[in-house]
């Protein structure tokens, strides 16, 4: 199995009626040449762009303003204090007495009453489809819930206490790291004996579960190793202790207190999901490979009533199920039959995790000799990505650690030789890219995209017991990116950490570590412009929808995120708590606090 940032326990065909290929219901078939030419219509008018349409040149009327706020079209670009939309699309930004003449009896006002407008916040790494089935239907007992054990264990008592004797108790995202150490069966036996518990670990690949459980799973106590590598952990007097490690031990518990999900359960946990990322301030997500190419279609159709625009690559091994759709010539970030949802690039998960010591390295772990150790040689990542570029797309190549950072720019400069002809290539993560290697992804036109919570919640786990203060310093390099004039961007990879972008434009700036209050890697701090840009504008070029969205010009789509206070008034630690007011996609208001 893929050791990634995310977890595939979830694309088991056991959890859906009808099998997970049905998860969002039947495809009605492959795309066919009357749904191309409702595309190609609908992208023909998309880009006949504001200036040259003759609609605007006979009316010039908007059909809304907003104004009476401070409205940031790009950073960088004058503030102005008024924004005219047409047609779902930007008409102008100016000043309100500039923008007059476009109102009409029809325009609908707007008055941001102070508030701060912002181009719409994208979110370009967020495992949208899983993160909905993990945050809807389990119960989240994560850090950001639960910043201590005994709030976590008081939690989960009071859930026993409400559940009637025998149903299932089940946690997700709990952080070993964070949240004071591995849960034991013995612990966990001591909230409940009457209720089987599970709680699922944040990084997926392992949970702890009591007694009750492991009966009801019918665990024998002298269990060995699963097919599929699932295995049960073990205590110092040789008994199960409760943990259950990888997804064929995992299921043995899952199949009990998951029911079968229908595309209708499925379609209301991405609704209700990306309706709380649109309280975050997201107005665009990319799911990076955790959605299947089965689901392309029912998730286009179910993209329209979604509260974010959707984006979405497949993983390397489904990219074939890309087929009928690159015949449409899609892949390259352009929506699926005029829906909100679009297709951009191929993902390949080249490590693990950093956290669990599964990202590769060149040099040993902190008090180690282990370095992790690539998911694939550097030969078989070469042929891959050369596949993918023969597909004619860009790739996305999880790269925890830094060597494979090395194989994965190998990889990339054997396919592509720096052309941006199919994209851009990106590199996911690039937690531990060295110096050299931000030069050499500059030369090569690849970006890094960074998990910037990394530094905001481990950065001073990398630098205590991961790897030591000079490596740590050096961990999400976006300052290097910066002074190497290479765009970068930011991401959450929910569920790997609690979505939102302001949090992740907040810790880019100050490099603060919540956890201890400590500041990691002072050098690599941005300013507030290069912070917005990596999830605005930087970030739509990584999804290829930079002629449409990423900032606010006449002629792009009209999606806002209006911030109760502006973010350069009040101090960078406070960016990650400014209140999300509303968001716009499209002219359409689709949240409101
Ligand atoms: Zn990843
Ligand atoms: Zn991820």
């Amino acid at each position: 199995m893929c050791r990634g940032c995310f977890n595939q326990l979830f694309l088991r065909d056991e959890f859906y009626s009808g099998g997970m290929a049905g998860m969002l219901g039947k495809a009605a078939g492959m795309p066919t040449r009357r749904a191309f030419m409702a595309y190609s219509v609908a992208s023909a008018s998309a880009l006949t762009g504001v200036g040259a349409s003759p609609v605007f040149a006979a009316d010039q009327g908007a059909d809304l303003i907003l104004r009476g706020g401070t409205i940031r079209p790009l950073p960088g670009a004058p503030v102005v204090s008024a924004i005219a939309v047409k047609g779902g699309k930007v008409l102008a930004v100016g000043d309100e007495s500039a923008l007059s003449g476009l109102k009409t009896g029809e325009t609908k006002v707007v008055d941001l009453d102070g508030r701060t407008l912002l181009p719409g916040l994208i979110d370009p790494h967020n495992h949208t489809i899983l993160a909905s089935l993990i945050f809807e239907l389990l119960d989240d007992v994560g850090y950001a819930k639960f910043r201590t054990r005994d709030k976590l264990v008081a939690h989960l008592k009071q859930e026993a206490a409400d559940t009637p004797k025998g149903q299932w108790i089940v946690g997700s995202n709990f952080d070993n790291l964070l949240q004071g150490g591995d849960f034991t069966r013995a612990e966990l036996d001591l909230i409940s004996t009457e209720h089987p518990i599970f709680v699922w670990y944040t990084n997926g690949h392992d949970a702890c579960v009591n007694s009750e459980a492991l009966k009801i799973a019918g665990i024998p106590e002298d269990v060995g190793e699963l097919p599929g590598g699932g295995h049960f952990g073990r205590g110092a007097d040789g008994k199960l202790n409760g943990i259950v490690y990888e997804e064929s031990a995992m299921l043995k518990f899952a199949v009990h207190f998951l029911g079968k999900i229908t595309p209708d359960i499925a379609a209301k946990t991405v609704t209700d999901y990306c309706r709380h990322m649109g309280s975050v301030g997201n107005t665009l997500l990319h799911e990076p490979g955790t959605i299947r190419s089965e689901w392309i279609e029912p998730f286009a159709k179910l993209s329209n009533t979604l509260a974010c625009r959707t984006s979405a690559s497949v993983m390397f091994d489904d990219m074939k199920g890309l087929t009928p759709w690159r015949s449409l010539g899609l892949g390259r970030g352009a929506p699926v039959d005029n829906s909100l949802f679009s297709l951009c690039g191929v993902k390949i998960v080249g490590d693990g995790s950093n956290q669990t010591q599964t990202g590769a390295q060149t040099r040993p772990y902190l008090n180690s000799t282990s370095k992790g150790s690539p998911n694939f040689d550097g030969a078989r990542l070469k042929g891959m990505v050369a596949e993918v570029k023969a597909f004619g797309l860009p790739v996305q190549i999880h790269c925890n650690g830094d060597y494979t950072v090395d194989v994965a720019l190998d990889a990339i400069e054997s396919a592509y030789a720096g052309s941006t002809d199919f994209g851009v290539n990106r590199i996911e993560h690039s937690t531990m890219a060295r110096p050299d290697q931000i030069l050499r992804m500059k030369m090569l036109n690849v970006q890094p995209s960074f998990l910037m919570n990394h530094v905001r919640f481990y950065g001073a786990a990398y630098r205590d017991q991961i790897f030591g203060p000079e490596r740590a310093a050096f961990m999400d390099p976006a300052g290097a990116c910066v002074k190497a004039g290479l765009p970068f961007t930011m991401h959450t990879d929910a569920p790997c950490s609690p979505p939102g972008p302001l949090a992740l434009i907040s810790t880019a700036m100050t490099r603060r570590c919540i956890i201890d209050n400590s500041v990691v890697g002072l050098d690599q701090a941005v300013s507030l412009d290069d912070a917005i840009r990596a999830v605005t504008i930087d970030a739509a070029r990584q999804l290829e929808q930079s002629d449409r969205l990423g900032s606010l010009e006449k002629g792009k789509e009209a999606d806002f995120t209006i911030l109760e206070s502006d973010p350069y008034k009040v101090s960078p630690d406070a960016i990650a708590d400014i209140k999300v007011s509303e968001t716009w996609v499209a002219a359409e208001r689709k949240f409101a606090a």
